[in-house]
């Protein structure tokens, strides 16, 4: 039996759940008994195109019957062209390095910052500063970057140096020292509780972090990617960063990290690499995933989806106040904040039984990443059984 299988040979670092999916079409999937459940998850908020995309299924036979993979040793077109299109669509002065994964993105963002605080001042300056609820990543550097203190367990100590928490915006100020390099944040911090970011506040850090000559990284991992409603939150909070990462959304499914950054002259050959990153395989299919939201938005869809999707949400929410508290979220990144974090699980479980995917983030929120494309017919179909699931709370 599979479950066994995976059991036996596949480390145990996961909660799973045992349904064996087989096929997948936008925001719909079908197990192996052919059973439908409509995804508001998303592969937690990396399908943005939607399940089975054939114009992404297209690109990527189209390019890996020719060539998969080379190396960084050379020349790679679709790189280079995904490269010219991220940068346009951000609207900001920047060039990019490819990574595999949200964690290497981060991780690349802390290198362009130290180097940069080792060779731009005659101090070094090497500090960090993140939110005490933020999420960064899973490798040695990205955990301790992330706040959440529960991450830091002695199991994995030693840690690398120079990383500090403030609980909000307002702490920052008085924290930063001569040593500080960077702060990094999220704009919605997605894991911590799909919480966004006071756009005045933010605004008002990022200039007084520009006096200060510190550099600002904003994670886009998941708000990347018009997750948000724009192609990156930085745009919605119309800020001027000087690192944003990507990764989740911006290669349907295919792993890519993405470090932009206005600093282009710190990286040097031989300073960072990766034998992977950006290559045939994954910007082919990002090229396409990217062009086919470009013109969701253009369109006009991707806000009608967003209002539609929010209406039905509201609905959600007023109609149960008995484990609701509140709404949080942007865009297609919503939450609704549940009593308390029993009635959560209990929650999470009863909509699986009604078929419909939905996340938990924090300690009590439940968190809807739907594929950008979602049709609205999906969109009813999910908070229908949604609502069915909450009666049986
Ligand atoms: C998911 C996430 C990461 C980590 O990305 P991985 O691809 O799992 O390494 C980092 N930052 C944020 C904001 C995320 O949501």
């Amino acid at each position: 039996m599979l479950e066994n299988i995976d059991k036996t040979y596949v480390l145990n670092t996961y909660a799973r759940n045992y349904v064996n999916f087989k096929k997948g079409i936008n925001a719909t999937l079908f197990d192996e008994n052919n059973n439908d459940y409509i995804d508001f998850t998303s592969g937690i908020g990396v399908v943005s195109v939607g399940h089975g995309n054939q114009r992404v299924a297209d690109a990527i036979y189209d390019q890996v019957k020719n060539i998969t993979h080379i190396s960084n040793l050379y020349l790679i077109e679709p790189q280079a062209l995904l490269a010219q299109k991220l940068q346009e669509q951000s609207g900001y002065d920047v060039a990019m390095f490819f990574a595999n994964s949200g964690a290497e993105a981060n991780e690349g963002a802390i290198k362009i910052a130290r180097k940069y605080g080792e060779t731009k001042f005659n101090n070094k300056k090497y500090k960090v500063i993140t939110l005490a609820h933020s999420f960064h990543g899973r490798t040695i550097t990205t955990v301790k970057a992330t706040g959440q203190e529960k991450m830091h367990t002695p199991n994995f100590a030693p840690y690398p140096e120079g990383f500090s928490y403030d609980l909000y915006l307002k702490d920052i100020y008085t924290s930063v020292d001569d040593q500080t390099v960077a702060v990094m944040i999220e704009l919605v911090q997605g894991e911590g509780g799909v919480q966004p970011l006071d756009k005045e506040e933010v605004q008002k850090l990022a200039k007084f972090l520009k006096e200060k000559e510190i550099l600002l990284i904003i994670d886009e991992v998941q708000t990347g990617c018009y997750r948000t409603g724009e192609f990156l939150a930085s745009n919605l909070y119309d800020i001027q960063p000087d690192i944003i990462t990507l990764a989740k959304g911006v290669g349907g499914g295919v792993p890519m990290g993405v470090v932009m950054t206005t600093l282009k002259d710190i990286f040097v050959p031989g300073d960072h690499g990766s034998t992977f990153g950006g290559n045939y395989l994954v910007t082919r299919a990002a090229l396409e995933v990217v062009s086919i939201l470009d013109e969701y938005k253009t369109s006009g869809a991707l806000d009608e989806a967003i209002i539609y999707f929010g209406n039905k949400l509201n609905d959600l929410y007023e109609q149960n106040t008995h484990l609701f508290t509140k709404e949080v979220g942007l865009g297609l990144m919503r939450g609704l904040r549940v009593k308390d974090e029993e009635t959560l699980g209990k929650i999470i479980k009863a909509s699986f039984e009604e078929k419909v995917l939905v996340l938990k983030a924090g300690k009590n929120t439940m968190r809807l990443l739907p594929p950008l494309t979602i049709s609205k017919e999906e969109i009813d179909e999910g908070f229908k059984r949604l609502s069915n699931a909450l009666k049986t709370i």
